[in-house]
């Protein structure tokens, strides 16, 4: 699958806000959405050209993509999964995309940014329910138990994340055992459970369209 290999923070400040891509830079002076509010090529506020219904619902939509790093054929599918589901379909998309395996490893404070916990994915750093799990788009499950591998947890990288996750407080619904470098997923995440800053109503009405 191909991935954007562009200044993320190009991204940003496309949106005209944060979408922590970067881990520290993020919260750091440093961000680019600090430092120019504005859009990349807008050196005139004035020439904003006006937004309309559907130019608001596309932006809402690829906002949500560059959040949670996914591509547009696979946030489609998303989509089609999450409106054959029982319940609101805008909530559905978003509970899918948070119960992706690279979001999970970054809400539990084991990378600093989605786009980390994606390579460390990858890499073979971690298992779920003792298999091997090398693949970011990876769906939890409720009961599933997430584990940096033996060996990775010796490893400089992991110490230093585990110091990190051990201040960080993962949402509700992942239990994280930061001495062991565990966690278990303890129910599907609710809405307001979800730090997103996403309209998903918005998408939804897009692809009613
Ligand atoms: Fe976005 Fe982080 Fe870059 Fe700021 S530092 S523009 S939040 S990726």
């Amino acid at each position: 699958m191909g991935r954007y290999t562009g200044s993320v923070c190009r991204l940003c400040r496309r949106e005209g806000e944060k979408l922590y891509l970067k881990a520290d830079r993020c919260y750091s002076e440093k961000c680019a959405v600090e430092k120019k509010p504005q859009g990349p090529g807008q050196r005139t506020r004035g020439r904003r050209r006006k937004t309309t219904e559907y130019g608001l619902q596309l932006r809402e939509k690829q906002k949500a993509k560059r959040f949670y790093g996914v591509l547009e054929r696979q946030f489609r599918n998303y989509f089609k999964k999450a409106e054959r589901q029982p319940g609101v379909t805008g909530e559905n998309l978003l509970i899918m995309l948070e119960r992706r395996l690279d979001n999970v490893v970054y809400r539990l404070g084991f990378a600093g940014s989605r786009k980390e916990a994606r390579q460390l994915i990858t890499h073979g750093h971690f298992t779920v329910n003792g298999r091997k799990a090398n693949i970011p788009s990876m769906l939890v499950k409720v009961g599933d138990i997430i584990e940096v591998k033996e060996k990775s947890k010796e490893s400089p990288k992991f110490k230093e994340n585990q110091a990190q996750a051990a201040y960080k407080t993962p949402p509700e619904w992942l239990e994280m055992n930061a001495d062991n470098l565990t966690a278990r997923v303890m129910a599907y995440p609710r809405r307001e459970e979800i730090d997103a800053p996403i309209a998903e109503h918005l998408i939804v009405e897009l692809y009613s369209r």
